[in-house]
């Protein structure tokens, strides 16, 4: 007999509400974590993102048997099988209730109802816990809707978390013996090599990063966050999207560092970045048809061309225009790109080559390690300007002012793109056709003036 805790976008023990309360039961407690590829193919789940998942379980897994809790995964093609898979297992383990975290998309709430409605009718009782957002009341107009602009929702986010009592719950004590040692890698579907070099699978690296930024850095984001070759970000985005921390320790440990240099955390930037991630799913909660690939402002999208030339130059990192294929090619070396780029490689698409902001969507879906549904869809949305509070869309990112100005010595060009390390800090934004043909390098897949005269007219009617 005992009780049971289901994983899923929260892979920690530290401030896992979860988890927690169900050792506070006393019983004996079994984990698991659910494996689904064909639903995770259907949700163009990350590779990259599924291996830093695999390397945190294996933490997770000898972390937990040290408390006396075994980890086991289980594996069903989607999360249709799934309300089957967890009744037998449970039957199996003599399991008297399960726990987890709440998750705010769509197919993740039909899919813990159907959960429910099944452990229900064998007398299992479901605990679920607000997780996801430091603010858990939906925030609506003075008239009762949706905001459909950031400042003002943002206004009344503030002062929710001011009268809000946040806190951070300690990792839970031991329930039992330690389990003998699981020195077993734990191997998901679909997942990559990790690049452990990049970004360690540990939850305990990622919580002192996180401490190292809002002592260190934090200050000084606000001027140094727009230059994607220097540190200037927190670079957290991967364990937020998995949940090795949660958005409560990032809240509280801002707080503390603040405090402590005198400071005002309500004023960071930083502060208000984690209120856009709040934002989108606070977006995709209250308008869940942007999860079924609806623009927000559908009546205002424009009919896309479909040109798969220019779409796989841009995947490749082959468009010409130096800024864009280093910050395409970025994506593909690390698994993660730095936001300006996000905006500038989004805008280019969109805009300048009239794609559908979907294949974009989905490419970044697919290879980003902090992929993550609401915050990569809400960006494309706002990068197309057909989401809500989106950008205007006479507002096109020109590539080479782009690069000019936040790339000023080329120092995040050469580093992405070797070919072009030996031109000097003018030429490096646009080489000429000599020095193309010379180093290897494409010719620009579009003349920039023309298709922003074409996609104005285009986006104007
Ligand atoms: P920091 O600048 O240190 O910010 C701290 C945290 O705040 C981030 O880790 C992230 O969780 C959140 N955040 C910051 N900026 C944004 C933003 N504009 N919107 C929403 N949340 C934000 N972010 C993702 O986490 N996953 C995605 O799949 C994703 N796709 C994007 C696609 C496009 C087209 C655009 C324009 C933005 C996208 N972003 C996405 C937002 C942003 O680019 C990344 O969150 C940020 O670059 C992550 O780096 P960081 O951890 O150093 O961020």
């Amino acid at each position: 007999m005992g009780q049971l805790v289901w994983l899923r976008n929260d892979l920690r023990l530290e401030d896992n509400p979860a988890l927690y309360h169900a050792c506070q039961t006393a019983q004996a407690i079994r984990v698991i974590y659910c494996a689904t590829p064909v639903q995770w193919q259907q949700h163009q789940e990350s590779p990259v993102q599924l291996s830093l998942r695999q390397a945190l379980l294996t933490e997770i897994a000898e972390r937990l048997a040290t408390l006396g809790i075994p980890l086991d995964i289980l594996e069903v093609p989607s999360f249709k099988e799934l309300p089957h898979l967890i009744q037998q297992y449970c039957v199996k383990h003599a399991i008297q209730g399960l726990w987890v975290n709440q998750q705010s998309w769509l197919n993740e709430q039909i899919r813990d109802t159907q959960v429910e409605n099944l452990l229900t009718l064998n007398n299992i009782p479901f605990h679920s816990f607000h997780n996801e957002l430091l603010v858990k009341e939906n925030i609506v107009t003075k008239e009762g809707n949706t905001y459909r602009v950031f400042t003002p929702w943002y206004r009344q986010w503030l002062v929710r978390i001011q009268a809000t009592n946040i806190d951070v719950l300690p990792v839970p004590q031991a329930i039992g013996q330690p389990l003998s040692k699981v020195h077993h890698k734990i191997t998901l579907p679909l997942a990559t090599q990790h690049r452990e070099d990049l970004w360690p699978g540990s939850q305990q690296h990622a919580i002192k990063q996180l401490i190292a930024f809002c002592e260190n850095g934090a200050q000084h984001y606000d001027k140094r966050r727009d230059y994607p070759g220097i540190s200037g970000t927190s670079l957290l985005s991967p364990y937020l999207a998995v949940g090795a921390i949660s958005v409560r320790q990032c809240y509280v440990y801002l707080q503390q560092a603040c405090l402590q240099q005198q400071t005002s955390w309500l004023e960071t930037t930083w502060l208000k970045e984690l209120g856009w991630r709040e934002f989108y799913r606070y977006l995709m909660i209250n308008k869940p048809d942007l999860a079924k690939g609806l623009a927000f402002h559908a009546s205002k999208e424009p009919q896309w061309l479909d040109n798969q030339q220019h779409f796989s130059a841009w995947q490749q990192g082959c468009t010409g225009f130096p800024i864009v294929d280093a910050a395409m090619r970025q994506l593909q070396r690390t698994g993660w790109m730095h936001n300006r780029m996000r905006m500038l490689t989004a805008s280019f698409l969109c805009k300048l080559l009239l794609i559908d902001w979907r294949k974009g969507e989905q490419h970044f879906m697919q290879l980003l390690i902090d992929a993550d549904f609401s915050s990569n869809n809400g960006g494309w949305q706002w990068s197309a300007s057909i989401g809500c509070d989106a950008t205007p869309w006479f507002r096109i990112f020109n590539p080479l002012l782009q690069s000019k100005k936040f790339d000023s010595q080329g120092v995040f060009i050469r580093k992405m793109l070797p070919e072009l390390s030996t031109l000097n800090d003018k030429d490096i934004h646009c080489p000429s056709s000599e020095q193309r043909a010379l180093l290897g390098y494409s010719e620009p897949i579009i003349d920039y003036k023309e298709s922003r005269e074409q996609a104005l007219n285009w986006l104007k009617n």
